[in-house]
Formats: C-alpha cells, structure tokens, sequence
C-alpha cells in the first residue's frame, strides 16, 4: 500500500482468539470401514488422543433431535440438515453442538452448509453455552451425510471415531490494515470501504475475503494512479477475525468511535467478487434516493440495482452506531461451493468479474466521497 502511493499506511491493533486446528480424522467403522472427509469447526474443542469411538444418530432437523432426544445419549449425532439458505442452515454450524449436547451427545457432526459439493467438507466458526458440556463438533460432506442416513434407513448399526487435535490457546495479537486517500475538501469526513484479511485455515481464502480486500485496495490504488483525490477521505480497511470473533470490526469502532458521527458511508465486499449487480444499502430514504442515482453510473456493467437493507459483517458495529452501510452483491450462485473449503483457492476468481467488482466499488466510493452535498443520515 506504502509503495502504491497511499496515504496513513498503517496497522490498527486487535487481539484475536487462537485456536489450532491440529490432526484430525473420522473414520467409519461399522458397517464397513472407510475414511470420511471431514473438518473440524472453528473454535471446537478437540478429542482424546485415541478418539472417540461411538454409535451414530442421523437427524435431519433439531426437531427431529428433539422427538428423538432419548436416543442420543453417549453417540455421535448427525445433524443432516439439508442447504435452504445461508443464513438458515448455518444455524446447525454455529449452535449444533450445543443442541447435542443437551442430548446427551458426546459429539456431533453437521452436513457441510452448502447447496452443491464434490465430497468437499466446509468448516466455519461454532460456539458453545455454558449451560451445557462442550463436545467436539466438526463437518462432513453432504455425500456422506446422506449415505449415513441410507444405512440408517436400512437398520445399519453405524460407528465411527471421530479424532481431532484441536485446542484453544490465549488471544493473540493481530492488526487491521488500513490506508487512505485523504480528502482535499473535508478530510475529516469518511467513507470506509474494505473487506476482511483474515480467512479459514483450508484454502487460500480466495474468495473469503482475499478478493473483497484486494478489490477495495484496488479502488484507491486506482484513484491515487489516475490523480483522483475526492473532497472527502476515502480509507480502506482490511478487517482482522471477521471469520472466528469479529473482533477487528469492534477494534475498529472503538479505536474510531469518536470520528463515528463523520462517517459518510461504509461500503463492504464480503459475497465473494462474481459478476456485481449493485449493492445492498442501510440508511435513511433521502440517501437510499441518492445511491440509487449513483448506482445509474453503473447500469452499463449491469452493477446499478441497488436493493434496501445491506451491510456486512465488519461494518456491522459502526452501523449500529448510525453509519449508513452497505454491501456489494454479486451473482451468488457459486459463493457457498467454495466459502470455507480447501477449494477456495485463487484459481475461482475470474479476473473480469473481479475487474467489475473493483468498478462497481471505485464509482461508489468515489461518488460518495466527492459529491458536493454530504449523503444524509
Ligand atoms: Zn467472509
């Protein structure tokens, strides 16, 4: 960033949880043996050296866990809960464990949360309440999902062990990048645009959020190339933990809690950078009509729809705190094949698209920043 020109280069402190993977493996045991792709969820305790070696239960919702709850005492429990959307399947991710472990489980598995999969497992970040045991919780893929509950429909006695190395250690430190241009008019007033710099330990993390950060950093390395310094400062932040603790969001607003009421618009891309059709925008009506007449400058590129309600997960606090915020949509067909596996690797991004996406955020952010009136909250 310092050797692309741009301005207060620099990294803002946040401590982040640490948690290591380790090895891991699931094997099935019974009815016959094969090794089972599998990946442990973020934040997950781990097992005993030598395993857990238990009984399955396949369940396909929490309310087929709940008529079934006296059956899960001491096994393993599958939640196979089929792809509907993101936002609701994941549920079994974050909070599965817990539900099993009020079962009596002494671990579970989830169905990786995707629509589509070629035996790829997913992981992604889970917790635990304190009301009840924390129990090793980790992915499988959606084949194997099924095929255990195939050999459950035929009064199949399944058993697998389940190992996993994984530990928590003490939070570490970590930073949020962040780089301006600074405005010429009102440098005081902001417009934050960015992506997060952290990712899942499998892939590369291509699509989550390598290309949205970079995509942002390409949009002020663009405006700084091609002399461009608008009236109000333009900063990209590249946010630490968004994937296990959000805590570079909270760093963020805190570090900056102060300039809050000066910040014009936060601008997330955190959908993966397909094709752009425009943004999801948070704020009052009066800016809602002023987006909607920048986004005309995009309708060549097919980018200009520009749809209320929308955000994104690091912006999420300072819009809490009053910033109107809003989030770059792009063609979501393909963002959960990948998000979170060991295929999230740079060869997915298609750099035309990724070209628009950079386009669809420069004209926004630039917009925002340079026009003469200040975009109402
Ligand atoms: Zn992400």
């Amino acid at each position: 960033m310092e050797k692309d020109g741009l301005e207060n280069v620099r990294g803002e402190p946040v401590l982040v949880p640490h948690w290591i993977r380790g090895e891991e493996s699931l094997e099935l045991v019974t009815p016959r043996r094969m090794s089972l792709p599998m990946l442990g969820l973020g934040g997950s305790v781990g097992t005993p050296p030598e395993g857990i070696r238990a009984e399955v239960l396949v369940v396909s919702s929490f309310d087929e866990l709940a008529l079934r709850g006296d059956q899960a005492k001491g096994k393993i429990v599958l939640l196979n809960a089929p792809f509907t959307s993101y936002g609701q399947t994941v549920t079994y991710r974050v909070v599965g464990a817990v539900a099993a472990a009020r079962a009596g489980a002494v671990a579970s598995l989830i169905r990786s949360v995707t629509p589509f999969s070629m035996r790829t497992p997913h992981t992604g970040q889970m917790r635990y309440d304190p009301s009840v045991p924390e129990i090793p919780h980790a992915a499988i893929t959606v084949e194997d999902a099924d095929m255990l509950k195939r050999m459950q429909e035929r009064g199949e006695r399944i058993e697998v062990t389940l190992k996993m190395g994984a530990r928590r250690l003490p939070d570490v430190p970590s930073r949020n990048v962040v780089a301006e241009i600074v405005g010429w008019e009102r440098p005081e007033q902001v417009v934050v645009l960015g992506g997060h710099i952290d990712s899942w330990d499998v892939g590369q993390g291509a699509m989550d959020d390598g290309g949205g950060s970079v995509a942002a950093w390409e949009v002020v390395r663009l405006m700084h190339a091609l002399g461009l310094r608008p009236r109000r400062t333009v900063r990209v932040v590249l946010w630490a933990n968004e994937e296990n603790g959000l805590r570079g969001a909270y760093a963020y607003r805190d570090i900056h809690r102060a300039e809050l009421a000066d910040h014009v618009l936060a601008i997330e891309s955190d959908a993966g950078v397909f094709k752009p059709v425009g943004f999801g925008f948070t704020g009052s009506d009066e800016a809602l009509r002023m987006i909607e007449e920048i986004g005309t400058l995009l309708d060549r590129i097919g980018a200009g729809t520009i749809t209320r309600g929308g955000g994104g997960a690091d912006i999420g606090p300072i819009m809490r705190e009053g910033v109107p915020g809003m989030g770059l949509s792009v063609d979501g067909e393909k963002y959960f094949w990948y998000h979170h596996t060991d295929a999230d690797t740079i060869d997915k991004l298609d750099p035309r698209e990724m070209a628009e996406c950079v386009a669809a955020l420069a004209v926004m952010a630039y917009v925002a920043a340079d026009m003469p009136e200040l975009l109402p909250r």
